[in-house]
């Protein structure tokens, strides 16, 4: 086909899909069920519920309606910043000079920076049609908390967020953003909850970590009237909305009549990736298309390619269900890598069922190589991206190098998420030639797999 490709192909607002798309639905394994971790028994829509809002809670459970309606009102709000446009990455082709067709589906177009708004919003309208008087979470690099703040301001619910200490303390400016947005934002560990007093107790001056900013966050959930606790990756749920970046994608490529060849997405919690691939796996699932699918993942931590396949918890503090997954142990501690948002131990329940079936493959990048690409691409493409998303990037300029020497035209789409700007002490470590590449040694990752839990027969 010769017909001339924008730069950005932009949908139309009523191109924007009017349901989501439940990839589980087609798939002949469905992913394993959250279990309660003292009976070893599937959690049911009841148990979970007291945790999380009602409709949240029947749709992490749904593995058999395919679409899911998209509510009027998370219509409206999506439409402040989407449909997003799938750009046509020419500089970097030309840069590269290579044969094949890039394409970056761009997410960092809203206040946030990232996709994390598409399931924000979607977990605050329906706590708000609940009833309820708002949410709490946890947030690490703080693009979860900020999305969140965002979603509960529109739809006007208390947002409650326990931001890791360090990171409280490094990024004011996005603890700022948040509270710009109504959000109450607390240092976790916090004196404000039982849990946050025990962990100061025992460590005294700690700097927190994700695992105990949710332990205090579901506390505060289930300890005040009228409160539910949300979750910005790694559920079923956050994939099922996440599902509109890949129906997007798949759309605007049809617009144009081009077949993708490969799809390649960075993998922290797995939402963004398995949303950007559901649409283009369930194609694969039903036997209509094949396509070559690459989840990246930071070398610093690996939980596909060199974890282990089994129930885990959610949480350091051992307080959610336990769920199937590719994961390194819950008490493992990544080194300190500057893809605040990579740094999750485990992986979506869904994209472990489809790695362990053969349905996409996964590779993991070292930080520098990463930011050499964020580089590269900031400067000919012009956005500056997230480090996160530079984990795509770098697979995507590899792909698409190994296209310069067979000469292949290939396809090549990558799930660009988000915008870097609040990340610069990563950037500046990289301009100052101080990042470190510490990869963990196979007797770290033995010692924490070593306290999986045993699940009860
Ligand atoms: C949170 C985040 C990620 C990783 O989360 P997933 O759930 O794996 O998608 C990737 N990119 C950006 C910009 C993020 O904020």
């Amino acid at each position: 086909m010769n017909q001339h490709i924008p730069y950005k192909i932009y949908l139309e607002e009523q191109e924007m899909p009017s349901s989501w798309y439940n990839v589980r639905a087609d798939m002949k394994v469905k992913p394993a069920p959250l279990l309660n971790p003292a009976t070893g028994k599937p959690l049911s829509v009841e148990e979970l519920s007291p945790i999380f809002c009602e409709e949240l809670a029947k749709q992490e459970l749904d593995n058999d309606t395919a679409y899911v309606p998209i509510p009027d009102e998370i219509r409206s709000f999506y439409k402040m910043y989407r449909p997003s446009p799938l750009v046509r990455a020419y500089c970097l082709e030309k840069k590269l000079k290579t044969p094949a067709h890039i394409y970056y589906k761009f997410e960092g177009n809203n206040t946030s920076g990232s996709h994390k708004l598409n399931s924000a919003i979607a977990q605050a309208y329906y706590a708000k049609k609940q009833g309820l008087k708002g949410v709490t979470t946890e947030t690490g690099a703080g693009q979860w908390g900020t999305a969140l703040s965002m979603a509960c301001s529109y739809f006007d619910l208390d947002c409650q967020v326990y931001m890791v200490k360090v990171s409280y303390e490094q990024k004011p400016f996005r603890r700022e953003v948040m509270r710009t947005y109504g959000a109450k934002v607390t240092p976790s560990p916090s004196m404000e909850t039982a849990i946050g007093r025990k962990i100061n107790e025992e460590f005294p001056g700690t700097t927190g970590s994700l695992g105990c900013a949710i332990s205090e966050a579901v506390e505060a959930a289930t300890s005040q009237e009228g409160y539910r606790y949300v979750l910005g990756s790694v559920l079923n749920q956050v994939l099922l909305h996440q599902s509109i970046i890949g129906l997007e994608t798949k759309a605007a490529l049809d617009k144009y009549g081009i077949k993708a060849d490969m799809i390649i997405g960075c993998a922290g919690g797995g939402s963004n990736l398995g949303g950007l691939i559901s649409p283009f796996v369930g194609e694969m699932l039903r036997g209509e298309a094949d396509y070559q699918v690459i989840a990246v993942e930071p070398a610093s931590c690996p939980s596909m390619t060199r974890g282990k396949f089994a129930y885990d918890f959610c949480d350091t503090g051992k307080v959610c269900p336990l769920a199937k997954m590719y994961t390194l142990g819950s008490g493992f501690i990544p080194s300190a890598n500057h893809a605040g948002g990579l740094r999750y131990h485990g992986m979506s329940s869904i994209v472990s069922q489809l790695y362990a079936d053969g349905l996409l493959e996964a590779r993991s990048v070292e930080q520098t190589a990463v930011f050499e690409a964020a580089e590269m691409f900031a400067r000919v493409e012009g956005i500056l991206p997230a480090p996160e998303s530079s984990h795509a990037i770098r697979v995507a300029i590899d792909e698409a190098l190994r296209c310069k020497e067979t000469g292949e035209e290939k396809n090549i789409v990558f799930g660009l998420t988000g915008t870097g700007y609040f990340d610069m002490v990563a950037y500046e470590k990289y301009n100052n030639r101080e990042m470190s590449d510490y990869i963990p040694t196979d007797e770290d990752i033995a010692k924490s797999l070593a306290s999986l839990p045993v699940i009860p027969e």
